[in-house]
């Protein structure tokens, strides 16, 4: 849309009844089809013309350059060569593994015949007709499935934390509090194929016994809450949803709650205090809210892209998806591929896929061929990666081992030119801004690593700040309250270890 695709939608309509093709005999072949996001966002407004099978796929496609398509491509029959996908193209989506991707791109999201169509919600109806919860469950702790929201918690066995609490009420909550800066994998993922992610919300209901779940998503995201709600009503009157799902005898409502763009809503238990009307903070932990969440009841959260895969490895298996990944990280990552590399957009790899391969085989190298410097992953909770670690497994073990970390899968590449100072003050300024204020760590803490980091970045930097910021940076990362003080940090350790003497240049720059 940002990039004019629904100006190259408007002209397509009009351009195609201006040609007749809609009174000609192919009427009924000749079709416009809006998608979800396919991916690769550097090269929009993407378009594919299909005749007879054969599919030509156009890049860059404003809308005055839809005449000549139609005039030429639909009624001529002869595709405009010049502004055909390259090689590079097919090579982007050649070297990714589609799981949660797979019909996005593919499938109209507003529709739910078209989800249908791809076995859609066959893997509700199975495990609903077929299978107990306990089986569900040891499905998905064999599948090997980790939470995809950041903290990489196997999600079966969060599931049977949940279901072996006795209770009267359980829900399940959809995390779609995605606010990292440069991540946008779920709200890519809502845009594209929303019933994916309700399907496997229904077969984690179902697994612990919530009647009731709620999706927790972002007021910026508008496409993405359209589409959710559009969904949630079509799966509802095919009676996917209520009472006596697929004659069952379950039931299941989900409503979605509107966030109002906290950072730190995305912390399970400051998301539940901001469902229950409450500010969102954070509370410390035990009790898990698997034991106690939602108005105190046992609760499961996990976070979009955790319930997009749910559906694929009920149908498929979970020898299948665990047959996908590393030793310890089973499956795929979305990744939302942004910074100074050519191919920006978003990315599905096995876990485990050397960072070389995202960024120079996926993500086709640097932009104007300069020299790769370093990635931040995990988005401004994780850290810097340097050159020197090009060869490493992209992975949550991988991550974490080299001082960074998956994080919910934002992933910004930076170039020689990028000053590493300025990238660590960015992520801050961020966190600091979101801190919400609870604990002394992390509310003053953060401040002040800002201060120093702010004060070597404008030329009066002092002998010891660097020593200074390393002393601060720990505390804060051993002290604070939440995921968020913990990780803030991590962006200071990690160019520190990386880039120490960037630091010193600044600091011997002074003015
Ligand atoms: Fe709030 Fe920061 Fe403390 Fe988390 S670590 S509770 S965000 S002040």
């Amino acid at each position: 849309i940002a990039a004019g695709g629904s100006q190259v939608m408007e002209a397509f309509i009009s351009e195609l009844e201006a040609a007749g093709v809609e009174n000609a005999t192919v009427k009924e072949k000749c079709r416009l089809h809006k998608v979800g996001c396919r991916g690769f966002c550097a090269r929009d407004v993407l378009v594919d013309i299909t005749i007879n099978g054969n599919v030509s796929t156009y890049q860059y496609i404003q809308a005055d350059m839809v005449p000549k398509l139609v005039k030429e491509h639909v009624v001529g029959g002869k595709p405009v060569s010049d502004w055909l996908v390259g090689e590079d193209y097919h090579t982007f989506h050649d070297n990714q593994t589609k799981i949660v991707l797979a019909d996005l791109g593919k499938i109209d999201p507003e529709s739910i015949d078209e989800y249908l169509a791809v076995d859609g919600y066959k893997a509700a109806q199975k495990v609903l007709d077929t299978m107990s919860p306990a089986d569900v469950i040891q499905t998905i702790k064999d599948s090997g499935l980790r939470g995809r929201g950041g903290g990489g918690f196997p999600t079966g066995v969060k599931w049977s934390f949940c279901a072996a609490n006795d209770s009267d009420q359980y829900y399940i909550i959809c995390n779609a509090d995605e606010g990292d800066p440069g991540a946008f994998m779920d709200r890519s993922i809502i845009e594209g194929n929303p019933h994916a992610v309700i399907e496997g919300m229904i077969i984690g209901a179902y697994a612990i016994g919530a009647s009731v779940g709620y999706i927790y998503i972002r007021a910026e995201y508008p496409l993405a809450v359209d589409r959710l709600n559009m969904a949630l009503k079509q799966a509802k009157e095919k009676g996917y949803l209520g009472e006596n799902l697929f004659g069952s005898g379950f039931n299941l409502q989900i409503k979605v709650k509107l966030g109002a763009g906290a950072f730190v809503c995305g912390e399970e238990t400051a998301l539940i205090a901001s469902i229950e009307g409450e500010r969102g903070m954070p509370r410390a932990k035990p009790p898990f809210p698997a034991n106690k969440g939602l108005w105190g009841k046992p609760t499961i959260i996990n976070n979009v892209e955790t319930f997009a895969n749910i559906p694929q490895i009920l149908n498929k298996g979970a020898d299948w998806f665990a047959s996908i990944g590393s030793e310890k990280s089973k499956g795929t990552k979305v990744i939302a591929l942004t910074g100074k590399i050519r191919n920006t957009g978003l990315i599905e790899i096995p876990m485990g896929m050397p960072l070389k391969d995202i960024i120079f085989n996926v993500g086709g190298g640097i932009e104007g061929d300069k020299l790769f410097k370093a990635v931040q992953t995990g988005g401004p909770s994780g850290g810097c990666i340097p050159q020197q670690h090009i060869d490493l497994p992209v992975d949550y073990e991988g991550l974490a081992s080299v001082g960074s970390m998956m994080g919910s899968g934002g992933m910004v590449v930076l170039d020689e030119t990028d000053c590493m100072v300025n990238i660590s003050k960015f992520f801050l300024e961020f966190t600091q801004a979101e801190s919400c204020g609870k604990c002394v760590p992390c509310r003053l803490g953060t401040k002040r690593l800002l201060e120093i980091l702010t004060r070597i970045v404008d030329g009066e930097g002092r002998e010891g700040d660097i020593e200074l910021l390393q002393e601060l940076a720990e505390d804060v990362r051993d002290s604070s309250l939440c995921g968020l003080g913990m990780s803030a940090p991590n962006p200071v350790l990690s160019t520190i270890k990386y880039f120490r003497h960037e630091y010193e240049a600044h600091i011997k720059q002074k003015k």
